[in-house]
This record gives structure tokens, sequence and C-alpha cells, in this order.
């Protein structure tokens, strides 16, 4: 057993470490989306006399919408945004976004990780902040035969999302297993923090702008800088 393993189960106080259930996170994760978020977003709260930058936007990267523009106004004049304003600062960003965004593509590598973990019998969730309609379709597009309709936990299905660890305790419920039979990979700050409050074995990527400290500090298993050497690491680690 792998000592990060090992110190996780002693940490945790679980009986063991049993790998069942992986959960991905999407934007930065599964896809190259966050140059094109962040850009939007500094886009919109500037539009809107907000300062926004594109450390802001990777900081706050897994929050909703509203609740991104609510932390903005609290920072500037010490209240929150009315709905009004925040549908439009978001319908701005949304449309942003779609205009930046044709070219998205997959994050290198992982389309292999995903058919790796897939081909171990393991299950294979998303539980993303994301609230697109129609994103099985685009997982499918991009990762046939690797998704579920009844395997992702989105916008639509929590309340509150992110950072808080309720995305992660659903799709624990939803697969079945225990804390100790699951590990996330996450790419963002308040991910992490989601997926570490929840118990879950964590592996943040470095895929964005931010210093690995950044991520260390809501206390991910371990640090990597991409997919590849999460692929090369899987045999030690889990398996
Ligand atoms: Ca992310």
């Amino acid at each position: 057993m792998h000592w990060l393993i090992k110190n996780f189960i002693r940490q945790r106080n679980y009986p063991n470490f049993e790998l069942k259930a992986v959960f991905f996170d999407m934007d930065g994760i599964l896809f190259d989306s966050m140059p094109f978020h962040a850009e939007a977003w500094v886009k919109a709260m500037n539009d809107f006399d907000l300062p926004f930058s594109l450390h802001d936007a990777y900081m706050n990267e897994g929050r909703t919408g509203g609740s991104t523009i609510d932390e903005m106004f609290l920072k500037k004049y010490n209240l929150t945004s009315d709905q009004q304003t925040k549908q439009k600062i978001y319908a701005k960003k949304s449309d942003y976004f779609n205009q930046y965004s044709t070219g998205l593509k997959p994050i290198d590598d992982v389309f292999e990780l995903l058919k790796i973990l897939k081909n171990k019998g393991l299950q294979i969730f998303v539980v993303t902040g994301s609230a697109q309609v129609s994103l099985l379709d685009t997982l499918d597009r991009h990762f046939p035969d690797i998704f579920e309709r009844e395997k992702m936990i989105t916008a639509f299905d929590v309340k509150i999302g992110k950072p808080a660890p309720e995305p992660y305790l659903m799709a624990l419920s939803k697969a079945g297993v225990e804390a100790w039979q699951a590990a996330v990979v996450e790419n963002a700050p308040l991910g992490i923090r989601s997926a570490v409050t929840a118990g879950l074995f964590t592996i943040g990527i470095n895929t964005g702008i931010l210093k690995t400290e950044e991520l260390e500090n809501e206390g991910a298993n371990i640090i990597l800088p991409n997919m590849k050497s999460l692929i090369e690491r899987l045999d030690g680690l889990f398996f």
C-alpha cells in the first residue's frame, strides 16, 4: 500500500482503502475550459465595474455563478447582489464564454485516464457546478462510453455546491460507496476543499495559473502537474 494511502487511512481513522469509484470535476479536469471561463468572468465583472482578475477567477472556480458574484459584491459594497443584477452579470459572462469557447478541447491525456479506470471496473462520476443542460451529450461526444446519466452530479442536483462537501457527499451516496472507497480528481482550491471536507482522497491536478501551494493549502492528498503524471502513478497509488 502506498504511503500516501496509509497516511490517509490513519488521519481519517478509516478501516481500509479500496478504490471503487473516481469522481471527476469537469472544468479544468475533463475540459480545458478554464482559460475561457476566466476571461469571460473578468470581462463580465469589469463591464459592471466590479474589480476581478484572472487570479480571482481561478481562486473562485467551483463556486456557482451567483455565489461568485455575491463574493465580489461583498468585497466592493459590503453587501450581496440583488437577483436582477446577478442574472445580468451571469448572462453577460455566459455570452462571453460562448464567444470564446468555440475551440473547447479535453484536457490532455484525460480520456486515456478515464478509459484505464473504466477498464478496471471503477465507477466514473462527473461532479460539477456546471448548469449545462446537454452536459451528457457533450461528455459522450468527447469521451464515448465513459459517463452515464445516473452518474452525474451537476448544478441541478445541489443546493449549496462547492466549496461545501455536498456535491461529493451526493456522489458517494449515488455511487453507494464509502468515503474510503473513492477518490476525487480536482483542479481548483474550492473544489479540493469540497472533496477534502467530504472525507475523500483528493488528487489535485494543477492545470491552471495558480501556484501549487494554493492547491496544497486546501489539503489535497497529492498535487500533480498533469494527467500523464497521474496515469504514471496509478499502479503505485491504487492498484
Ligand atoms: Ca474545476
